[in-house]
């Protein structure tokens, strides 16, 4: 093991049951995370992105252990997260912590955005009595929100005044590593930038760690210092952001490229349209998952799983095509 990780997720895997027989046992599983395996350094992000249904979420969700793997380990400062028990869970939850994609959903309207964003000042007794009335102004002002606000319902706010409650409330325990599971997808354009900025802004000054969940590239573009890109439940290339725009390697990430607009009209980018339908992740046949839509594939493709290798320092790719058997 490096030294020098913070996170790492090693061969992870979650599996959902599909269908049952007659005496309740699964016969077919629904591989949302397949053997996923990165690393993370203090103080990077890490974009992940894909197209619904990719696993994304779900990894998001093994990683703070909301959800119990089927195999694999997360090791969280070298040790496995999902070991923890009593006290070692609790303060693992306070060190991390998950945005999510709707602020609203998961915002009490019963409460008012003072009490929402003390509630984990409560749970893990980090405030007291005036301390908490105080803890919760200085929030709200950090993250741009009027403090003579915390008597407001979350529905008297925007989205994107929403997003920066939910953004305040898991500030409030002081987390080093921040799950942020397409917290501006559901955002005016216009808004999205201002959100993103306020993330990048409080990272430089807090030293957060990011893993950053996106539908899409463009919006991790100006974030990550890593790009993951993942389909059906596997990583399929990885490597340093810049990198990954200026030499996309694995055909699909070439087409979710070509799908960014470029502002400069004088220039031109040949959009890749993907055909054929996403196969279903219960029980995926041999070969590579992306063979039906693969505009390049080779006859290999549907025979044999390519294997996530490294192509050149840092950039990963799983692509017969790349480094492989069919070059
Ligand atoms: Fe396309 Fe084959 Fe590469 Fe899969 S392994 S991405 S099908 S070329």
């Amino acid at each position: 093991m490096n030294e020098k990780y913070y996170l790492e997720i090693n061969d992870l895997k979650k599996y959902f049951p599909a269908r049952q027989n007659f005496f309740g046992r699964s016969r077919s599983w629904l591989k949302a995370v397949d053997g996923v395996s990165f690393r993370l350094t203090r103080g990077e992000t890490m974009g992940l992105v894909g197209e619904s249904g990719c696993g994304k979420s779900t990894l998001g969700r093994l990683i703070i252990n909301l959800l119990t793997p089927t195999g694999g380990e997360v090791l969280f400062e070298k040790q496995n997260i999902f070991q923890f028990t009593g006290e070692q869970k609790k303060e693992m939850r306070r060190k991390m912590q998950i945005i999510f994609q709707d602020p609203y959903g998961s915002l009490n309207p019963r409460m008012n955005i003072g009490e929402i964003i003390a509630e984990p000042l409560h749970i893990h007794n980090l405030a007291r009595g005036n301390g908490v009335h105080r803890r919760v102004r200085e929030l709200l002002d950090h993250v741009g929100l009027n403090p003579q606000h915390a008597d407001r319902y979350p529905h008297e706010f925007s989205g994107g005044q929403r997003q920066r409650i939910g953004i305040a409330r898991a500030l409030a325990v002081e987390p080093e590593l921040i799950i942020c599971d397409e917290p501006v997808s559901a955002l005016d354009v216009s808004i999205q930038s201002q959100v993103l900025n306020l993330l990048k802004d409080l990272q430089q000054e807090l030293g957060l760690t990011y893993l950053f969940i996106a539908h899409g590239l463009n919006v991790v573009k100006h974030v990550s210092t890593t790009v993951g890109v993942m389909y059906l439940g596997k990583l399929v290339e990885i490597t340093g952001g810049d990198e990954l725009y200026r030499n996309p390697l694995h055909p699909y990430t070439k087409a979710l490229l070509s799908a960014i607009p470029i502002p400069d009209p004088r220039l031109k980018r040949e959009r890749v349209l993907l055909s054929g339908d996403v196969q279903s992740p219960i029980d995926p046949p041999p070969g590579c998952r992306f063979c039906a839509r693969c505009p390049a594939a080779v006859e290999i493709c549907s025979r044999e799983e390519p294997i996530l290798l490294e192509y050149s320092k840092g950039h990963h790719v799983a692509c017969h095509l790349i480094g492989g058997d069919a070059r």
